[in-house]
């Protein structure tokens, strides 16, 4: 009778399951900004799905294209072969994001998750340089695959390989050794020195926002003066806007406000819009070096997933959403630094950008403690950071004031609860 709830899982599934643990109720029915448990209990949603629920769950237009797709008996899957449904997606995806943006790249299918996009930026950067080594940041989080997990700034994610990962040099973000220390310089030094023994690399590849190592968002001018480099050295630019992209930081693309041009782009989780797996690839027309079928996978054409990312697309066709992610943002972040002045027990920092915001706090495991009180409150909430000292806050971009409002307020009572 006192059985947990997650008993079938407990007993059934891999130790190596992780969310279930920090959420543990068994969920059945989402909408918008809002989850339902087994038991009836109604939770807000300040996750996301890891940022692959950008438009909320179920979102209404989607699901009616979704439906009208399969009563039609339309194709679901197609590997790469061509079909109505993709054909509509890569139309709409030049027409409403690439050309008002001025930005040319082509467009390729990589496999269905973000790792997959990132496994395919690394390939080509070293096919196109005929380089190996590639250069990622401390506290980097690019996937779960090998060489992914090979760029990744994270120990013990690398340690999960069980062996050394090759080709790859970690240097510090942007503020790593706080403000004092210039990390561009040493990037430079090390790159024009010949007694560094730093090979040249085929691409560097980076997230203006770090999401999963702690909401760290590098500086405009950083990231500016990474392209300068990049351009000296022929070195490949990578931004892997797998978590930062879709609209998170108040742009469809990270990297805008920098007025950065990377060289590649790396694309996942919300470009399906309805938690639907897509991945994209984005490059220079230049460097598309591959042969056919040189880069494959059996899902890469999943036309769920294009009719959904087709009508999410619609968000972007005027300023509007954007605007109204800004609103968003800076109310949360106006929220975030009063708490962090009206709590000093926190010792708190406002990171992040966007809605695409935390706070890091000092003392070890507060942030899970925060995020735990909040599940029992109704609040699905997830920490971020190498430590998990980040408070992550990810709500659906579409949240309205209402149900941003009512999650902020139960995270102040968290907040109350756990730390006096
Ligand atoms: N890159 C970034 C920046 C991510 O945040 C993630 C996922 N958290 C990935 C890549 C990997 O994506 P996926 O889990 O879909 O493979």
């Amino acid at each position: 009778k006192d059985r947990s709830v997650l008993h079938v899982f407990e007993t059934l599934e891999s130790e190596v399951r992780s969310y279930c643990r920090s959420f543990p109720a068994v969920f059945t029915k989402a909408k918008g900004h809002k989850l339902w448990g087994r038991d009836g209990k109604e939770y807000i949603d300040f996750f996301s799905g890891a940022g692959a629920l950008n438009y909320g769950h179920n979102e209404e237009r989607m699901k009616k294209k979704l439906i009208d797709y399969l009563a039609n008996d339309g194709i679901t899957h197609s590997l790469d072969m061509a079909t109505e449904a993709k054909e509509a997606f890569l139309k709409k995806f030049h027409d409403v994001i690439l050309k008002p943006r001025t930005l040319n790249y082509k467009v390729m299918f990589p496999g269905p998750t973000g790792t997959n996009s990132v496994e395919s930026a690394l390939k080509l950067a070293r096919k196109v340089t005929g380089r190996e080594n590639v250069i990622s940041f401390t506290n980097s989080f690019h996937g779960m695959t090998i060489g992914s997990l090979a760029v990744t700034g994270n120990t013990f994610k690398r340690r999960g390989a069980g062996v050394p990962l090759n080709y790859t040099v970690t240097m510090p973000y942007d503020n790593y050794f706080g403000a004092e220390f210039d990390t561009i310089k040493y990037l430079k030094r090390l790159l024009e020195d010949n007694g560094s023994g730093l090979d040249l690399p085929a691409a560097i590849i980076l997230e203006t926002v770090q999401g999963e190592g702690g909401l760290n968002a590098a500086r405009f001018e950083w990231l500016q003066k990474i392209e300068e480099i990049c351009r000296k050295w022929n070195i490949l630019l990578i931004v892997d806007d797998v978590q930062a992209g879709c609209g998170r930081t108040g742009t469809f693309f990270s990297f805008e406000p920098a007025g950065i041009e990377p060289d590649i782009v790396c694309l996942s989780k919300s470009i399906g819009g309805y938690g639907l797996p897509l991945a994209l690839t984005l490059f220079k027309p230049e460097l598309d070096v591959w042969a056919p079928g040189e880069h494959n996978g059996t899902f890469r054409g999943n036309n769920l997933a294009f009719i959904a990312a087709t009508e999410a697309l619609t968000y972007w066709k005027t300023p509007a959403f954007e605007q109204k992610i800004k609103q968003k943002s800076e109310k949360v972040n106006h929220f975030l630094q009063s708490i962090v002045s009206n709590y000093p027990g926190l010792q708190g920092e406002v990171r992040g950008r966007g809605l695409m915001q935390g706070i890091a706090c000092a003392t070890d495991g507060l942030a899970e403690r925060i995020c735990r009180e909040a599940f029992k409150r109704g609040l699905i909430m997830e920490t971020s950071g190498p430590a998990g000292e980040v408070v992550k806050l990810f709500p659906p971009l579409t949240i309205n004031d209402q149900g941003l409002d009512h999650g902020l307020a139960i995270l102040e009572e968290s907040i109350q609860a756990v730390v006096n």
